[in-house]
């Protein structure tokens, strides 16, 4: 039987979770680093957790149901997990990255990526000709979409057509809308990435990242990289994200809905000059993003009119914390121009759009009167 998206959260494929002696329910927190060999030349499966751990191997099984993914492999964060994706590219290979993306991803490709001899042509992939920047050594494509922070939507298919036509990986960073919303592989996508940090595990208590593929290949290479360089995510930690996963159906929907409500006030403020979210209709992202995800998320961007407000906002809202990160239960404003993007070189930020007036808020899951009361008291309360 094909279990529902709500149940594989709770279960993963398997169910239910069967393979403790004491029949738990919740999946033990397997905190050993080696395990017992029953005699020479045979295993339980688990030898040396930097390799693999039960409950990682768990968590593991649940993200890849999620993502319909053959394998799915669990970091100690979102970078560790790009990070070691990278380790399948030479030197002398070129990628072709969306502009516009997390800050920590571009910092990461400038500057190790980079120094490794990888070469990159940074584009606004929904916007420029991407085909035309394929090049003899082009290897992948990766993007965000929606990206961080400018909530562009980049079409997957698009992408994917592109990337089949010449033999690229597409690698999709779907972070922002998560497995709940949105499935890159089934849109044509060879990899997909997550900072486990954010909606997976979702109550800003731990990091974590994926990677996903249906790719045989890919997986055995990605499983050769934990092994060696020992970034695979630790048993405390797994059982955080897999606790966290088994409401995010529920956290997805309330926190899209309270998002929905503030870019609603914010669209009626006066002071905003723009809100950058992909569910205002009347927009091309909006019509892509509604043909290959079945939900908007919870992530806005909005420029308000001053520098001053943007600072003023971030020192007055009572209930929401100036806060790096999203996709918690906790709603979070962010400003870019020093936290996320900080590294970003200038002249990149600014062609992004990302000006010292732009915030970005990642909706929780609170009573929305609250969250949009506190946001009203900080502009009202706003003198210059
Ligand atoms: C946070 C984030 C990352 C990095 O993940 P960490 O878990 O913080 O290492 C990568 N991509 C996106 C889109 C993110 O938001």
């Amino acid at each position: 039987m094909e279990l529902q998206f709500a149940t594989k959260c709770i279960y993963g494929k398997k169910q239910p979770f069967s393979e403790d002696v004491f029949g738990a329910i919740s999946v033990p927190i397997y905190q050993s680093a080696t395990f017992v060999h029953p005699e020479v030349g045979r295993s339980t499966g688990f030898d040396y957790s930097r390799l693999q751990n039960p409950t990682r191997q768990q968590l593991e099984r649940v993200v890849a149901s999620l993502e319909n993914g053959l394998d799915a492999l669990a970091f100690s964060s979102g970078m560790a997990a790009i990070t070691a994706l990278m380790e399948l590219f030479q030197p002398g290979d070129h990628l072709i990255t969306d502009a516009d993306l997390y800050g920590g991803s571009i910092r990461l490709f400038r500057n190790i990526s980079e120094k490794n001899g990888i070469q990159f042509s940074h584009i606004d992939c929904s916007k420029e000709d991407v085909e035309s920047y394929v090049r003899e050594n082009t290897r992948a494509i990766f993007i965000e979409t929606p990206t961080n922070p400018m909530m562009n939507v980049v079409d997957i298919r698009k992408m994917s057509e592109i990337a089949k036509r010449h033999g690229l990986l597409l690698i999709v960073d779907n972070t922002f809308l998560s497995p709940y919303f949105q499935n890159p592989l089934a849109l044509g996508a060879d990899v997909v990435v997550h900072s486990g940090t954010k909606f997976l595990g979702g109550h800003n208590d731990t990091l974590a990242g994926f990677v996903v593929t249906n790719s045989e290949d890919i997986s055995a290479r990605m499983r050769f990289i934990i092994k060696t360089v020992g970034s695979g995510l630790a048993p405390m930690d797994s059982w955080l994200i897999l606790r966290g996963i088994k409401t995010l159906p529920l956290r997805m929907e309330r926190a899209q809905e309270n998002a929905l409500a503030i870019v609603d006030f914010l669209q009626g403020e006066k002071r905003v000059r723009k809100v950058y979210y992909p569910g205002i209709p009347g927009t091309k992202d909006y019509e892509i993003c509604k043909g290959q995800a079945r939900g908007f998320g919870s992530m806005i961007t909005f420029e308000v009119e001053s520098r001053g407000l943007a600072l003023h906002i971030l020192k007055t809202t009572r209930l929401i914390p100036f806060a790096e990160s999203l996709g918690g239960v906790e709603t979070l404003i962010t400003y870019p121009v020093t936290q996320t993007h900080a590294d970003v070189p200038e002249e990149v930020r600014l062609a992004n759009g990302i000006t010292d007036s732009v915030l970005r808020l990642s909706a929780g899951i609170e009573d929305k009167g609250d969250l949009i009361a506190d946001l009203k008291q900080a502009f009202d309360s706003f003198a210059g």
